[in-house]
């Protein structure tokens, strides 16, 4: 008999006790312990419980989804699969790959033994991806890749990289694109990290350089990545709003903060008020969105722009954070010193708050969405959508 979702939730809460010890955050994990939390979770039955049975899931509605993301968000553990390979990459080879791949790379991904990145932008191409110039050029039996992506999260110990390669230049720039799974551990794969302002390096600088990748690693068909993307890119707002994985990129913040304003005397000031019901009101409709995200896709229903939606929402929510810790933990937020009183983590939330209207499509570009295809005013002119590729003057 399948569990009820009660019993699921509190079979979970009481694993993570056991094996997390009770008050733990895992946000400071090694990669290594979050490889084998994330198996040791998906071997207990935890993991994928929306997926179908046949790639390794469970097959219960997304109620259940719900229950885990509250239950591990709760414990900031952000496993080795969460976001890009579970939230983003699994379900664009669900979507868009063959029964092979399917069955090669699905399950490996929700437990946790491969991890995947995305190959996406370039120094040349963000929010326009349509113009990546990445080759990828067939030699016999392999395509052989050259080229440079950067801002490629999570590519450090990556088993896979999902990438957007140019495969014909004479065809207009949408029309002339593919993806390839890309093993990370290729000769000619050069992963180099970036540094951020918060002192982080969540992203890195890729150098192909003469990648030889087999030819049946194309995810879906020869120049239809443009289609492929659009699947992903949906996946990726989800992800990173409201929607199907443990930690949102937004955490739930309103409870510390809170905290910190009574404990510094300042919960009754108005402008400290404001904000605090600003950000509660923002997290509520997060939430929300959040929560028609999932009943779409219970129902197996077009997901359509509220992806776009709940990105807008979780930027705003991530700006609106960064003021209140300037608000309530003052100068200390914007030029922290070893001795004082306030946890540096209000700084750090400061300095990374702008990842959110930045990764996985700027708030600008999901306004567009929004603009076009929910207000339906009159879509962006794209003066270069009918010319060869080659033929579009470019930097270098
Ligand atoms: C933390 C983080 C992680 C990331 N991880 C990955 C990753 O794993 N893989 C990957 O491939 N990429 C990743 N990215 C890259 C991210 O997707 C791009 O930074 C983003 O899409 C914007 O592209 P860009 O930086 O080239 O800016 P640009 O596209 O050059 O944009 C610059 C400015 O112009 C505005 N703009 C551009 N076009 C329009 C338009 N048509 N209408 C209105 N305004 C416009 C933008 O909103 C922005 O303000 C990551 C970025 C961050 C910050």
């Amino acid at each position: 008999m399948v569990e009820s979702v009660s019993e699921f939730g509190e079979r979970l809460r009481s694993w993570l006790e056991d094996n997390l010890g009770p008050g733990v955050e895992a946000t400071g994990w090694s990669a290594e312990d979050r490889r084998r939390t994330t198996q040791a979770m998906f071997d207990a039955g935890f993991i994928g419980t929306t997926w179908p049975v046949e790639y390794g899931g469970r097959g219960l509605s997304s109620e259940y989804q719900t229950e885990y993301n509250n239950a591990v968000g709760a414990r900031k553990a952000l496993l080795a699969n969460d976001q890009v390979t579970v939230g983003i990459c699994a379900p664009t080879v669900f979507d868009c790959g063959t029964e092979a791949q399917r069955q090669t790379y699905l399950q490996r991904m929700l437990r946790g033994d491969d991890s995947w990145t995305q190959l996406l932008s370039e120094p040349g191409a963000g929010s326009d991806l349509a113009g990546v110039t990445t080759r990828a050029v067939l030699d016999g039996d392999e395509w052989v890749v050259n080229g440079q992506k950067v801002w490629t999260s999570a590519a450090v110990g990556a088993t896979y990289g999902l990438a957007l390669v140019r495969t014909d230049s004479d065809l207009p720039k949408y029309a002339g694109i593919s993806t390839l799974i890309i093993p990370m551990d290729s000769p000619g794969v050069d992963v180099r990290p970036l540094k951020q302002m918060s002192g982080d390096s969540d992203f890195n600088e890729v150098f192909l350089d003469n990648v030889r990748v087999p030819k049946d690693n194309l995810l879906g068909e020869l120049n239809d990545g443009w289609a492929v993307l659009g699947k992903m890119l949906t996946h990726e707002r989800i992800a990173l709003s409201a929607g199907t994985i443990s930690s949102s990129m937004v955490s739930d913040e309103f409870d510390a903060l809170l905290a910190l304003a009574q404990a510094r005397g300042v919960v009754n000031r108005p402008d400290v008020r404001h904000v605090l019901s600003e950000i509660y009101m923002q997290q509520k409709l997060l939430d929300f969105t959040g929560i028609r995200m999932r009943r779409a896709l219970d129902a197996k229903a077009p997901m359509g722009p509220v992806g776009s939606i709940g990105k807008i929402g979780a930027a705003k929510l991530a700006r609106l954070t960064g003021e209140a810790n300037i608000l309530i933990g003052g100068e200390s937020t914007v030029a922290w010193r070893e001795t004082d009183s306030l946890s540096p983590k209000h700084a750090r939330a400061l300095l990374r708050f702008p990842i959110v209207g930045i990764a996985g499509g700027t708030t600008e570009i999901q306004k567009n969405v929004v603009a076009e295809r929910v207000l339906g005013l009159p879509r962006e002119r794209r003066a270069d959508r009918d010319t060869p590729f080659r033929d579009i003057p470019k930097n270098r």
